[in-house]
């Protein structure tokens, strides 16, 4: 016997609606390309979206077909999720940061029959264009620019285009397991691969990530997503903004500390998101500037492992700090670590061991760990093997491929290494292609990287296997100093002693002036290995 209720799909359009019919006076504030800040609301968001869907349509843009954007966060980036997803096509964000092959490789990969930029990006796609397959229209993301149009013959503008659509037209009735947005893994080894989102994944993703123990955004909120729309959709946060109606404040380009110390001051954000290289730059104008940020209550914090000297230094600003772990093959949310009732109990140290880790699956997510040969192992805290992670808002095939990309029985391999323990708290160890194998003996990069960090003269650092001939692996630190900094190579391998087991204490520290991070913020080991995997041979 089938229950007798309403059937309404999960649709990105009805998140959008929604924010039009109960909180159309929430404020949106977007940090301009150009400079400035613009003030919007969400029914005028909600408008344009509809504009938008309404302008594509009459342009000859069909259902399923892909949009691409090149944009930073910002009120058309916004009003392009929904409207193009709305509508019934596919949103495909693209990384600017990738390099222009890559670029067009995903863009004529994804069929991306218009594409939307910033003014930023209109040399380099000027410069694209005669690459693009499929490509028909390439849209400015503002108003006319006479400069944009000699760069990018028979380019049009965002803000003329939309004026030829109908804020009432309603979005089309779509089926929730239609395609709605489309992004691509930084792949560092082989191509790009696209990750198909669905409305139906994005919207459970949206109401299970915004649960008390996840997000927790609520219409009180004032949220300012600095991790990027081009990388996994901002962690789903426009869309819970829209679900909740919450002060929206998208950051442009500049995410540099000081710029963000502002923003935060200004807007008087509660709860900012982003990867820990961002919050690193903003301690570091907090400490230069001496402003305090007393509106900042959260950050959720992802993308890379937590250097645990990150949770201390941002609770002397009263900001709690939030771990949480996932990818772009999971929407991304796959677990955040929040406190259970009996941790309240704790000392402020013990609780703060605890929340280093990636922390539990909320309700739609499940999570394994298995050795090599796929045997499932304990949730014991000590066992370590691969992550495999399966859900509603899991991958199941990568975009243009016809094979799933699942295990013979139906969980998505991470690529990570983990422990889970008896209470559910996951503790990434490392990738495992970055793991060092030291004698038969696995050493964690993200443990040895995290002593290095909390050493009082180091800025940032990275652990890499190097060949050794006798133990194959050994590990070597690649750090950078604090510009004040003073430490030797000696003085920085002393400071692992008692830290970790004596066979697990590096070999070699290399000091080097930065560190190369990839276009979602991480460090690139795989630049590091191919730089100094030798060093060791080479002294030997
Ligand atoms: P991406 O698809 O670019 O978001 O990359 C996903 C990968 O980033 C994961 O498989 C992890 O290796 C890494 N990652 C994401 N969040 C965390 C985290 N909180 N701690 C450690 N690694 C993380």
């Amino acid at each position: 016997m089938l229950g007798q209720m309403m059937h309404m799909p999960l649709t990105i359009g009805s998140l959008i609606d929604h924010a039009a019919r109960f909180h159309a006076q929430g404020e949106v504030v977007s940090v301009e390309t150009a400079g400035g800040i613009e003030h919007s609301t969400w029914g005028e968001v909600a408008a344009n979206a509809h504009r938008l869907a309404s302008a594509l349509r009459k342009l000859g843009v069909k259902e399923g077909d892909r949009c691409g954007t090149i944009a930073w966060n910002n009120r058309r980036h916004l009003e392009i999720y929904f409207g193009v997803a709305g509508g019934g096509m596919v949103c495909h964000t693209i990384n600017p940061r990738m390099g222009p092959e890559q670029m067009v490789y995903v863009i004529n990969h994804a069929k991306d029959q218009v594409l939307f930029i910033d003014a930023t990006f209109v040399a380099a796609a000027g410069k694209l264009k005669p690459a693009l397959k499929e490509t028909k229209h390439i849209i400015l993301m503002g108003p006319r620019s006479e400069e944009a149009a000699e760069a990018v013959p028979g380019i049009l503008f965002y803000d003329e285009f939309l004026e030829t659509g109908d804020a009432s037209e309603p979005f089309p009735d779509l089926d929730e397991n239609a395609a709605s947005s489309l992004c691509y893994t930084s792949g560092t080894t082989g191509d790009p691969k696209g990750v198909l989102y669905s409305h139906r994944s994005t919207v459970l993703h949206s109401l299970a990530g915004n649960q008390p123990d996840s997000i927790n955004i609520s219409a009180k909120d004032t949220v300012l997503p600095v991790v990027p729309m081009f990388h996994v959709n901002a962690w789903g946060v426009p869309y819970i903004a829209a679900q909740t109606g919450c002060k929206l404040v998208l950051p442009g380009p500049n995410l540099d500390g000081k710029s963000l110390v502002k923003l935060i001051e200004d807007t008087e954000t509660t709860l900012a998101l982003g990867v820990p290289t961002i919050w690193m730059g903003l301690l570091a104008a907090l400490k230069e500037t001496g402003a305090k940020i007393p509106s900042l209550k959260r950050t959720v914090v992802g993308g890379s492992a937590l250097p645990p000297s990150m949770i201390p230094l941002f609770a002397e600003y009263g900001t709690e700090l939030i771990h949480a772990w996932g990818m772009t093959e999971t929407s991304p949310l796959g677990s955040v670590n929040q406190l259970l009732q009996r941790h309240t109990k704790l000392s402020e140290q013990e609780q703060a061991d605890i929340r280093l880790g990636q922390g539990r699956a909320p309700f739609g997510v499940d999570l394994r760990i298995v050795d090599e040969a796929g045997n499932i192992l304990p949730h014991d805290g000590a066992a370590q093997g691969e992550l495999q992670v399966r859900g509603h808002w899991i991958v199941d095939t990568y975009f243009g491929k016809d094979k799933s990309a699942l295990t013979m029985d139906g969980w998505f391999d991470t690529g990570d290494v983990a422990t889970i323990n008896d209470e559910g708290f996951m503790i990434i160890r490392d990738r495992s292609k970055d793991i060092i194998k030291s004698g038969g003996e696995w050493i964690s990069t993200v443990t040895l990287e995290n002593i290095s960090i909390a050493h009082p003269a180091i800025a940032n650092a990275a652990a890499i296997a190097a060949h050794h001939p006798k133990w194959d692996e050994r590990p070597v630190i690649v750090a950078i100093k604090n510009v004040d900094g003073e430490v030797t190579e000696e003085e920085l391998l002393a400071f692992y002693k008692g830290k970790v087991e004596s066979w697990q204490i590096p070999d070699k520290v290399i000091f080097v002036d930065a560190l190369p991070i990839g276009s979602t913020g991480k460090v690139q080991k795989n630049k590091l290995r191919e730089e100094f995997g030798n060093v060791l041979l080479d002294a030997s």
